[in-house]
Protein backbone atom coordinates (compact mmCIF):
# COMPACT_ATOMS: atom_id res chain seq x y z
CA UNK A 1 0.00 0.00 0.00
CA UNK A 2 2.54 2.70 0.78
CA UNK A 3 4.42 1.94 -2.27
CA UNK A 4 1.39 2.27 -4.14
CA UNK A 5 0.47 5.77 -2.52
CA UNK A 6 4.55 6.59 -3.09
CA UNK A 7 3.76 5.91 -7.22
CA UNK A 8 0.47 7.11 -8.02
CA UNK A 9 -0.79 8.82 -5.12
CA UNK A 10 1.65 12.12 -6.95
CA UNK A 11 0.25 12.25 -10.06
CA UNK A 12 -3.20 12.07 -12.42
CA UNK A 13 -4.84 8.98 -13.03
CA UNK A 14 -4.43 8.29 -16.57
CA UNK A 15 -4.84 4.94 -18.34
CA UNK A 16 -2.00 2.45 -20.10
CA UNK A 17 -3.05 4.44 -23.60
CA UNK A 18 -2.79 7.88 -22.11
CA UNK A 19 -6.26 8.57 -21.59
CA UNK A 20 -6.90 11.01 -18.29
CA UNK A 21 -9.53 10.02 -16.07
CA UNK A 22 -10.61 12.12 -13.57
CA UNK A 23 -10.16 10.75 -9.95
CA UNK A 24 -12.13 12.49 -7.11
CA UNK A 25 -12.82 11.70 -3.40
CA UNK A 26 -16.01 11.17 -1.34
CA UNK A 27 -16.36 13.15 1.64
CA UNK A 28 -18.45 11.81 4.44
CA UNK A 29 -16.78 13.48 7.46
CA UNK A 30 -14.46 16.53 6.73
CA UNK A 31 -12.32 15.69 9.60
CA UNK A 32 -10.62 13.29 7.69
CA UNK A 33 -9.87 16.00 5.52
CA UNK A 34 -6.58 17.63 7.10
CA UNK A 35 -4.83 14.27 6.82
CA UNK A 36 -5.51 14.27 2.95
CA UNK A 37 -3.19 16.39 0.60
CA UNK A 38 -5.98 17.81 -1.70
CA UNK A 39 -3.21 17.58 -4.95
CA UNK A 40 -3.48 14.08 -4.55
CA UNK A 41 -6.97 14.10 -5.79
CA UNK A 42 -9.10 16.17 -8.87
CA UNK A 43 -11.38 17.40 -6.65
CA UNK A 44 -14.23 16.26 -4.19
CA UNK A 45 -16.88 14.06 -6.21
CA UNK A 46 -19.31 13.24 -3.35
CA UNK A 47 -20.02 14.74 0.20
CA UNK A 48 -22.64 13.69 1.51
CA UNK A 49 -23.75 16.31 4.05
CA UNK A 50 -25.75 13.83 5.99
CA UNK A 51 -23.36 14.34 8.86
CA UNK A 52 -24.19 17.74 9.47
CA UNK A 53 -27.98 16.84 10.20
CA UNK A 54 -27.35 13.52 12.08
CA UNK A 55 -25.42 14.69 14.91
CA UNK A 56 -27.51 16.21 18.24
CA UNK A 57 -29.18 19.32 18.66
CA UNK A 58 -31.54 19.16 15.95
CA UNK A 59 -31.26 20.80 12.09
CA UNK A 60 -28.16 22.53 11.68
CA UNK A 61 -28.88 26.50 10.88
CA UNK A 62 -27.33 28.23 7.61
CA UNK A 63 -24.00 29.53 9.41
CA UNK A 64 -22.52 26.22 11.01
CA UNK A 65 -23.48 24.68 7.11
CA UNK A 66 -21.94 27.71 5.05
CA UNK A 67 -18.86 27.27 7.50
CA UNK A 68 -18.92 23.49 7.05
CA UNK A 69 -19.01 23.85 3.27
CA UNK A 70 -16.48 27.28 3.09
CA UNK A 71 -13.93 24.90 4.79
CA UNK A 72 -14.14 22.09 2.47
CA UNK A 73 -13.92 24.62 -0.22
CA UNK A 74 -10.93 26.12 1.35
CA UNK A 75 -9.24 22.90 1.62
CA UNK A 76 -9.54 22.15 -2.31
CA UNK A 77 -7.57 24.89 -3.41
CA UNK A 78 -9.58 25.93 -6.14
CA UNK A 79 -10.39 22.37 -6.88
CA UNK A 80 -13.98 21.64 -7.64
CA UNK A 81 -15.69 20.49 -4.78
CA UNK A 82 -19.15 18.71 -4.69
CA UNK A 83 -21.53 18.99 -2.47
CA UNK A 84 -24.75 16.63 -2.36
CA UNK A 85 -27.84 18.29 -0.60
CA UNK A 86 -29.43 16.15 2.37
CA UNK A 87 -30.31 12.75 1.20
CA UNK A 88 -31.81 11.51 4.47
CA UNK A 89 -34.25 8.75 4.50
CA UNK A 90 -33.31 5.07 3.52
CA UNK A 91 -30.60 3.84 4.69
CA UNK A 92 -30.06 7.19 6.29
CA UNK A 93 -32.98 8.03 8.68
CA UNK A 94 -32.98 11.32 10.31
CA UNK A 95 -34.81 10.98 13.31
CA UNK A 96 -37.68 13.79 13.50
CA UNK A 97 -37.21 14.70 9.61
CA UNK A 98 -37.74 10.99 7.84
CA UNK A 99 -40.87 9.61 8.36
CA UNK A 100 -41.48 6.72 10.56
CA UNK A 101 -43.43 3.69 10.19
CA UNK A 102 -43.40 3.93 5.97
CA UNK A 103 -43.74 0.13 4.74
CA UNK A 104 -40.17 0.74 2.26
CA UNK A 105 -38.17 3.94 3.21
CA UNK A 106 -35.80 3.32 0.11
CA UNK A 107 -38.73 3.64 -2.37
CA UNK A 108 -40.75 6.70 -0.14
CA UNK A 109 -39.95 10.04 0.66
CA UNK A 110 -35.78 10.35 0.57
CA UNK A 111 -33.28 12.16 -1.28
CA UNK A 112 -34.73 15.02 -3.28
CA UNK A 113 -38.08 14.18 -2.45
CA UNK A 114 -37.60 14.35 1.31
CA UNK A 115 -35.89 17.89 0.33
CA UNK A 116 -38.59 19.24 -1.79
CA UNK A 117 -41.20 18.23 0.66
CA UNK A 118 -39.93 20.16 3.19
CA UNK A 119 -38.80 23.65 1.62
CA UNK A 120 -38.60 25.51 5.14
CA UNK A 121 -35.81 23.08 5.60
CA UNK A 122 -34.54 23.12 2.23
CA UNK A 123 -34.16 26.81 1.62
CA UNK A 124 -31.21 27.13 4.41
CA UNK A 125 -29.20 24.68 2.90
CA UNK A 126 -29.59 25.88 -0.26
CA UNK A 127 -29.09 29.61 1.47
CA UNK A 128 -25.95 28.10 3.10
CA UNK A 129 -24.90 26.98 -0.76
CA UNK A 130 -25.45 29.73 -2.59
CA UNK A 131 -23.20 31.99 -0.11
CA UNK A 132 -20.40 29.08 -0.47
CA UNK A 133 -20.09 29.17 -4.03
CA UNK A 134 -18.36 32.28 -3.82
CA UNK A 135 -15.94 30.76 -1.62
CA UNK A 136 -14.52 28.09 -4.37
CA UNK A 137 -15.19 25.90 -6.91
CA UNK A 138 -18.33 24.71 -5.81
CA UNK A 139 -20.53 22.16 -7.74
CA UNK A 140 -24.16 21.03 -5.64
CA UNK A 141 -25.60 17.68 -6.71
CA UNK A 142 -29.11 16.63 -5.99
CA UNK A 143 -29.94 12.94 -4.74
CA UNK A 144 -32.70 10.98 -6.04
CA UNK A 145 -34.05 12.41 -8.85
CA UNK A 146 -36.56 10.60 -10.55
CA UNK A 147 -38.09 13.55 -13.23
CA UNK A 148 -36.42 16.31 -14.74
CA UNK A 149 -39.57 18.45 -13.30
CA UNK A 150 -37.47 17.55 -9.65
CA UNK A 151 -34.54 19.15 -10.99
CA UNK A 152 -36.34 22.04 -12.64
CA UNK A 153 -38.17 22.70 -9.47
CA UNK A 154 -34.92 22.69 -7.31
CA UNK A 155 -33.19 25.22 -10.04
CA UNK A 156 -36.44 27.69 -9.40
CA UNK A 157 -36.05 27.53 -5.95
CA UNK A 158 -32.36 27.91 -5.75
CA UNK A 159 -32.42 30.95 -7.74
CA UNK A 160 -34.90 32.58 -5.52
CA UNK A 161 -32.56 31.95 -2.90
CA UNK A 162 -29.90 33.44 -4.51
CA UNK A 163 -32.10 36.85 -5.63
CA UNK A 164 -32.89 36.77 -1.73
CA UNK A 165 -29.20 36.73 -0.79
CA UNK A 166 -28.60 39.70 -3.55
CA UNK A 167 -31.64 41.95 -2.19
CA UNK A 168 -30.01 41.72 1.50
CA UNK A 169 -26.80 42.28 0.31
CA UNK A 170 -25.48 39.09 1.14
CA UNK A 171 -22.58 37.58 -0.89
CA UNK A 172 -24.07 34.79 -3.38
CA UNK A 173 -23.67 32.86 -6.60
CA UNK A 174 -25.94 30.19 -8.77
CA UNK A 175 -23.37 27.11 -8.35
CA UNK A 176 -23.51 24.73 -10.74
CA UNK A 177 -26.13 22.30 -10.48
CA UNK A 178 -26.10 18.78 -11.42
CA UNK A 179 -27.92 15.37 -10.18
CA UNK A 180 -27.05 11.78 -8.98
CA UNK A 181 -28.28 9.21 -11.42
CA UNK A 182 -29.34 6.65 -9.18
CA UNK A 183 -33.01 5.38 -10.28
CA UNK A 184 -33.49 3.74 -13.07
CA UNK A 185 -36.31 6.04 -14.48
CA UNK A 186 -33.72 9.02 -14.73
CA UNK A 187 -30.77 6.33 -16.19
CA UNK A 188 -33.05 5.31 -18.95
CA UNK A 189 -34.80 8.87 -19.83
CA UNK A 190 -31.01 10.77 -19.12
CA UNK A 191 -31.84 13.11 -22.30
CA UNK A 192 -34.65 14.42 -20.66
CA UNK A 193 -32.53 16.07 -17.35
CA UNK A 194 -30.68 19.54 -18.41
CA UNK A 195 -28.09 19.25 -14.98
CA UNK A 196 -24.41 20.57 -15.20
CA UNK A 197 -23.15 17.44 -14.80
CA UNK A 198 -24.46 13.91 -13.33
CA UNK A 199 -23.04 11.28 -10.89
CA UNK A 200 -23.73 7.83 -10.98
CA UNK A 201 -24.61 6.71 -7.60
CA UNK A 202 -24.37 2.69 -8.14
CA UNK A 203 -24.97 2.17 -4.41
CA UNK A 204 -28.57 2.83 -5.11
CA UNK A 205 -28.69 1.76 -8.81
CA UNK A 206 -27.75 -2.01 -8.23
CA UNK A 207 -30.03 -2.33 -5.83
CA UNK A 208 -33.20 -0.17 -8.03
CA UNK A 209 -32.03 -2.79 -11.06
CA UNK A 210 -31.56 -5.75 -9.41
CA UNK A 211 -34.34 -5.20 -6.53
CA UNK A 212 -32.02 -6.17 -3.92
CA UNK A 213 -31.23 -4.39 -1.54
CA UNK A 214 -28.71 -2.93 -0.03
CA UNK A 215 -27.71 -3.67 2.70
CA UNK A 216 -29.81 -6.98 2.74
CA UNK A 217 -27.30 -10.14 3.05
CA UNK A 218 -29.67 -12.76 1.89
CA UNK A 219 -29.48 -11.65 -1.54
CA UNK A 220 -26.34 -10.34 -1.91
CA UNK A 221 -25.44 -12.46 -4.81
CA UNK A 222 -27.89 -11.12 -6.58
CA UNK A 223 -27.35 -7.22 -5.90
CA UNK A 224 -24.14 -7.15 -8.25
CA UNK A 225 -22.71 -4.14 -9.66
CA UNK A 226 -21.62 -6.54 -12.90
CA UNK A 227 -25.18 -7.00 -13.64
CA UNK A 228 -25.73 -6.59 -17.17
CA UNK A 229 -28.68 -3.98 -16.82
CA UNK A 230 -26.69 -1.92 -14.58
CA UNK A 231 -23.95 -1.39 -16.76
CA UNK A 232 -26.09 -0.89 -19.84
CA UNK A 233 -27.62 2.52 -17.82
CA UNK A 234 -23.56 3.07 -17.04
CA UNK A 235 -22.97 3.21 -20.33
CA UNK A 236 -25.99 5.10 -21.67
CA UNK A 237 -25.56 7.89 -19.02
CA UNK A 238 -21.32 8.12 -20.12
CA UNK A 239 -22.43 8.13 -24.08
CA UNK A 240 -25.11 10.52 -23.17
CA UNK A 241 -22.37 12.79 -21.06
CA UNK A 242 -19.74 12.48 -24.39
CA UNK A 243 -22.53 13.44 -26.59
CA UNK A 244 -23.47 16.81 -25.03
CA UNK A 245 -20.37 17.89 -23.17
CA UNK A 246 -20.95 16.97 -19.65
CA UNK A 247 -19.01 15.56 -16.60
CA UNK A 248 -20.29 12.10 -16.24
CA UNK A 249 -18.50 10.57 -12.91
CA UNK A 250 -19.29 7.52 -10.88
CA UNK A 251 -19.32 8.12 -7.12
CA UNK A 252 -20.76 4.83 -6.04
CA UNK A 253 -18.55 2.62 -3.78
CA UNK A 254 -18.13 0.34 -6.78
CA UNK A 255 -15.48 2.57 -8.12
CA UNK A 256 -13.94 2.14 -4.86
CA UNK A 257 -13.03 -1.23 -5.34
CA UNK A 258 -10.45 -2.26 -7.70
CA UNK A 259 -12.06 -5.25 -9.01
CA UNK A 260 -15.07 -3.31 -10.88
CA UNK A 261 -12.66 -0.37 -12.22
CA UNK A 262 -12.18 -2.00 -15.71
CA UNK A 263 -15.92 -2.87 -16.31
CA UNK A 264 -16.50 0.90 -15.53
CA UNK A 265 -14.07 2.11 -17.79
CA UNK A 266 -14.97 -0.40 -20.51
CA UNK A 267 -18.74 1.33 -20.80
CA UNK A 268 -16.67 4.45 -21.16
CA UNK A 269 -17.16 6.30 -17.94
CA UNK A 270 -13.92 8.69 -17.49
CA UNK A 271 -14.42 9.94 -13.72
CA UNK A 272 -14.84 8.21 -10.53
CA UNK A 273 -14.56 9.57 -7.11
CA UNK A 274 -13.78 6.73 -4.34
CA UNK A 275 -13.34 6.96 -1.13
CA UNK A 276 -9.88 8.24 0.29
CA UNK A 277 -8.19 4.97 1.48
CA UNK A 278 -8.78 3.69 -1.75
CA UNK A 279 -7.55 6.45 -3.97
CA UNK A 280 -3.92 5.32 -4.58
CA UNK A 281 -5.12 1.44 -5.50
CA UNK A 282 -7.72 3.60 -7.98
CA UNK A 283 -5.11 5.18 -9.49
CA UNK A 284 -3.13 2.21 -9.79
CA UNK A 285 -5.96 -0.07 -11.28
CA UNK A 286 -6.56 2.87 -13.67
CA UNK A 287 -3.24 2.79 -14.95
CA UNK A 288 -2.90 -0.69 -15.47
CA UNK A 289 -6.30 -0.55 -17.96
CA UNK A 290 -6.38 -0.62 -21.86
C1 LIG B 1 -24.90 5.85 -4.19
O1 LIG B 1 -26.09 5.62 -4.03
O2 LIG B 1 -24.15 5.16 -4.92
C2 LIG B 1 -24.24 6.97 -3.51
C3 LIG B 1 -23.05 7.38 -3.86
O3 LIG B 1 -24.89 7.58 -2.50
P1 LIG B 1 -25.26 6.92 -1.09
O4 LIG B 1 -24.40 5.69 -0.90
O5 LIG B 1 -24.98 8.00 -0.10
O6 LIG B 1 -26.71 6.61 -1.23
MG1 LIG C 1 -27.53 6.93 -3.15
Amino acid sequence: EAKLQAVYLGKPAMTRAGEPVLTYINVDDPHALPAIDPATCDGVGLTRTEFLFSGEGGLPGEGRQFGAYKALLQWAKGRPVTIRTLDAGGDKPIPGLTPDGELNPFLGLRGLRLSLARPDVFRVQLRALARAAVEGNLKVMLPMVTRPQELEATRALFETVVAELAAEGTAAAMPRLGMMVEVPAAALNIAAFDADFFSIGSNDLVQYVTAAGRDCDSVRDLYDPLEPGVLELIRRVAQHGRLVGREVSLCGDMASDPKYLPALLDTGLRAVSVAPARLARAKAQIAAYG
